[in-house]
């Protein structure tokens, strides 16, 4: 029961982090990072307490859908337009939008399927050439652009993928700056198919970083799952 113990683990530093930053810790979502593990493995995770998981790929996802318990999926990867339709009803949220045509494609999938879809905005914080996303300015634009074109979809605020630090200390000035990023949309007058309720940074390596500077939803693998095989 390993898994069990390590997301008490990261609860108990997610709570007690939170409580230091005078945050509300029912305010920050755990949210399991499922990629190239079993079903199995989700399922004790899930049993363990996870409500939320987030998968990368549309073809991983859809392979373990039918074997998880209840539980709501996220989709955190890069998704191309031709996978949007298999998955539009099967996760609650998209945290991995970065252009109009992505967007389009999302909505006419949730139209036809009589939904509206929640999505995250995700913004390329040091603009890696590995990493998708957007640069941080160029954000406002891009939602008021969706969010003016599309009634499928609801804008539920941005997500960051700061470069890998091997000390989480020098993550901390990427989560600041998408903090303050957010904050400003936040203020920013949109339509009513934006409501920035969500922040999602951190993962495994630099989570207590992220609650510190702000984060609502961290995605957290590695440290609920052990190691991934990547072959
Ligand atoms: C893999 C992944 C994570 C989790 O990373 P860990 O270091 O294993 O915690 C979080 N977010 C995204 C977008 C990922 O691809």
């Amino acid at each position: 029961m390993t898994i069990a113990r390590n997301i008490e683990e990261i609860n108990n530093k997610r709570i007690k982090v939170a409580l230091k930053a005078n945050r509300n810790p029912d305010e920050v979502l755990l949210m399991a990072v499922t990629k190239l593990h079993t079903a199995a493995e989700i399922n004790e995770a899930v049993s363990a307490g996870i409500t939320d998981i987030g998968e990368n790929k549309v073809q991983e996802l859809l392979s373990k859908y039918d074997d998880v318990l209840p539980v709501k999926w996220h989709l955190i990867g890069h998704l191309q337009t031709n996978k949007v339709k298999s998955i539009i009803d099967k996760v609650v949220m998209i945290h991995s939008v970065d252009s109009v045509h992505i967007a389009s494609e999302i909505d006419k999938r949730a139209k036809q399927n009589d939904l509206v879809m929640d999505v995250l905005i995700q913004i390329n914080s040091a603009m890696e050439t590995t990493k998708f996303g957007i640069e941080s300015d160029e954000t406002s634009d891009l939602i008021r652009e969706i969010s003016e074109k599309f009634e499928n979809i609801r804008i539920r605020g941005i997500m960051c993928i700061p470069p890998y630090e091997v000390n989480p200390e020098d993550a901390r000035e990427y989560f600041k700056e998408a903090k303050e990023n957010f904050e400003k949309l936040k203020s920013k007058k949109f339509n009513d198919r934006v409501s920035m309720d969500y922040l999602s940074m951190g993962m495994s390596n630099d989570f207590e970083v992220a609650i510190e500077e702000g984060s609502n939803i961290v995605r957290v693998g590695t440290s609920i799952f052990g190691n991934r095989d990547y072959r």
